[in-house]
Formats: C-alpha cells, sequence, structure tokens
C-alpha cells in the first residue's frame, strides 16, 4: 500500500479505431473498482483499482474522486499531486484540461478548472482570519531541462528546496491569481506556451499560502487620550500547500514510436523520466519503506518530491483506450498503475 490513489480510465472509442474493429472494446467490467483486460493473445487478466472510470464517464466524477481531497488538503497547507499517465491519445489531456479550459460547456471541464474553482471555494469557506495568497507557476521538461511556460526565456531552471517552501523551482514565475476567471486566462496562455507534440512533460503547480494573517482589531484606552483603533496583524505560521498537476508525456516504448535522430533522443528521455516515476511510486508503495527512494534520477521525481509519499495525497489517473489495436500499451499503462498500488 503506497497511499497513492490509483485509477484507470478508458476513453470512448475513436473513429480511427471503430473503422478497424467496430465496436469492439477489451474490457468487461466487474464493478467500480475491477475489470477482465484481453490482451493481444486474448489472455484475460483480472485488474482491480481504487476506482475505474468507463468509457462515457462524467468528468466531474473524475474531478470528485481524484482531485476533491487533495484540493481540500492543499487549502489546509498539505501537498498533493494527480498525474494522468498512458500512451499518446489515451486522454490524459482531456482529463486535465477538457476540450478547451477556458470555453467549454460544464459537463466536459477537465480536473484542471475544477481544481482551480475548487481551491476558490474552499478558501472563501475557511475562516475569515486566514489569508491566502495563490500563486500559479508552469513548466514542462523536456529533456531533462525544466522550462517556464510563463516566460520561454527561463529554459534551464534548477530544482532547490528551503524550509517555507519544500521543494522549488528556481527562478520559475510564479503568478498571483485572485480569482478563477483570472487563473484560467493565466492558464492558458501557459498552455499556449507548451511546445507542441506529445514528446513534452507539462507540470503545473498551483501553490496556496505562503501567508496567513490573523487580523486582530482592538482598542486601546488610555486615560486622559481619546480611545484609538489598533490593528495588528499577526503571522501565526504559514501554511504553505502545493498542488501540482501532471499531464505526463505519452508512455509508448521509444523503440516503438518508429522515431529517429533528436526525436528518437526526446522519446528515450521521457521513457527515463517515466521510468524514474516508476521507480519512485514502487520504492514508495514497497513494503521495506525508509529504503531509499531515488528521488533524484529525474527533474520530474525530483520537482515531485515533496508532493509524493510522506503525508502528501497523490492520485494517479491511468489513461487508456479501449480498443484492442492498443492493447498492448494499454497492458503496460495498466500494469503500471498496478504496481504503484
Ligand atoms: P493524450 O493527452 O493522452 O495524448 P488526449 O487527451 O489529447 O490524449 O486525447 C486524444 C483524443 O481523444 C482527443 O481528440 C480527445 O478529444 C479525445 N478524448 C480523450 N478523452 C476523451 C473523453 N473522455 N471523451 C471524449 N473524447 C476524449
Ligand atoms: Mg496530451
Amino acid at each position: 500500500m503506497s497511499g497513492i490513489r490509483v485509477s484507470a480510465l478508458f476513453r470512448p472509442l475513436n473513429s480511427k479505431e471503430k473503422t478497424y474493429h467496430g465496436d469492439s472494446i477489451n474490457i468487461r467490467g466487474i464493478d467500480s473498482e475491477s475489470f477482465v483486460f484481453k490482451d493481444e493473445k486474448d489472455e484475460e487478466t483480472e485488474f482491480r483499482f481504487d476506482k475505474v472510470f468507463f468509457p462515457g464517464s462524467e468528468q466531474a466524477d473524475i474531478y470528485e474522486f481524484l482531485a476533491l481531497p487533495i484540493v481540500k488538503a492543499a487549502a489546509s497547507g498539505a501537498n498533493g499531486v494527480v498525474i494522468t499517465y498512458g500512451q499518446t491519445g489515451a486522454g490524459k489531456t482531456y482529463s486535465m484540461e477538457g476540450p478547451s479550459i477556458i470555453q467549454c460547456d460544464e459537463k466536459q471541464k477537465g480536473l484542471l478548472p475544477r481544481v482551480v474553482d475548487g481551491i476558490f471555494k474552499a478558501i472563501k469557506s475557511s475562516d475569515d482570519i486566514i489569508k491566502y495568497t495563490i500563486k500559479l507557476s508552469m513548466v514542462e521538461i523536456y529533456m531533462e531541462r525544466v522550462r517556464d511556460l510563463f516566460d520561454r526565456s527561463k529554459d534551464n531552471l534548477q530544482i532547490k528546496e528551503n524550509k517555507m517552501q519544500g521543494i522549488f523551482v528556481n527562478g520559475v514565475t510564479e503568478i498571483s491569481i485572485s480569482d478563477s476567471a483570472e487563473a484560467l486566462r493565466t492558464l492558458s496562455t501557459g498552455i499556449a506556451n507548451r511546445a507542441a507534440g506529445e514528446t513534452r512533460i507539462l507540470i503545473l503547480a498551483l501553490n496556496s499560502g505562503p501567508c496567513v494573517h490573523m487580523l486582530i482589531s482592538y482598542i486601546s484606552q488610555r486615560s486622559g487620550f481619546t480611545p484609538v483603533l489598533d490593528t495588528i496583524a499577526i503571522c501565526y505560521g504559514s501554511l504553505y500547500g502545493k498542488l501540482i498537476l501532471v499531464d505526463l508525456a505519452g508512455s509508448e516504448k521509444a523503440e516503438k514510436t518508429g522515431a529517429e535522430g533528436r526525436v528518437l533522443e526526446e522519446a528515450k528521455s521521457i521513457n527515463r523520466s517515466l521510468s524514474a516515476l516508476g521507480n519512485v511510486i514502487n520504492a514508495l508503495s514497497s513494503p521495506g519503506r525508509g529504503s531509499h527512494i531515488p528521488y533524484r534520477d529525474s527533474k520530474l521525481t525530483r520537482i515531485l518530491q515533496d508532493a509524493l509519499g510522506g503525508n502528501s495525497q497523490t492520485a494517479l489517473l491511468c489513461c487508456c483506450s479501449p480498443s484492442p489495436s492498443n492493447a498492448s500499451e494499454t497492458l503496460s499503462t495498466l500494469r503500471f498503475g498496478a504496481r504503484a498500488q
């Protein structure tokens, strides 16, 4: 048990898949947590996860299960991360963003706009004396370089650590936001700056904190003087919650992409980064805890260090195609998820 909540998501069949295989799908649901998967050789394996989202699942349900507990935790100063994993075309970005983060109907809205709304809701309903500042940063990891998506001139940022923030990307652009609409506008500029293609890793960090002020008003009255109203601000300890949403690059094997040269190098770099993530997650879920967790093996795992493990909340969404034509990649995605539990 790793404390990582692992779900599998099967998107609806696309038209290409329907052309080749009609309506056939290679999963048979058992209940909301398990299903039987049929591989390329028609061998069946049962998989069980914390939750399974079958084709046609509601984006709202995915948010509620995956991200809402993490949003609440972040508003009270904990760290959390939601990760979408799977081959290119499996539905990672759609789950994160929906068809568009700015303009799409309520039903189709992805995790990202829902998380932003959720954060502002959580803050509104919390105690008035807690004053939050929320900052957004957005980076991508390309060939083991951390690039700022709000400022393309910053393309090799270093990862550092301090007492207040824990792990942080040094010098990354942080944009303060005060409402959902502003947050989404900001995010859409970052998304537009993301390099095209699937050989990229996108990381979004949403910080709540670091300032928690308590404002105390009191009347001081000294004999012979008019009463004066004083307000003092007491910082009674800060909450620093970090919520990270990771839309990983496609998990398909580098050799299988048929790529050459630079594109092959990119694919290999992604594979290394994803296997480093797998190794960290497996180390966290293996019984011999306290053993070495290889966070430093990749930029991705280093950035996620204090959001994976410990008291942090982690949710992994394994995105899959339900089509027999993608059986071998789907199996490897499901195995990645099964090992993470
Ligand atoms: P990935 O990010 O994993 O490469 P995408 O999220 O871009 O894949 O999805 C690939 C295609 O499938 C997109 O055209 C997207 O609109 C569609 N798609 C993915 N998930 C869903 C879903 N749950 N419902 C409807 N269409 C989806
Ligand atoms: Mg994508």
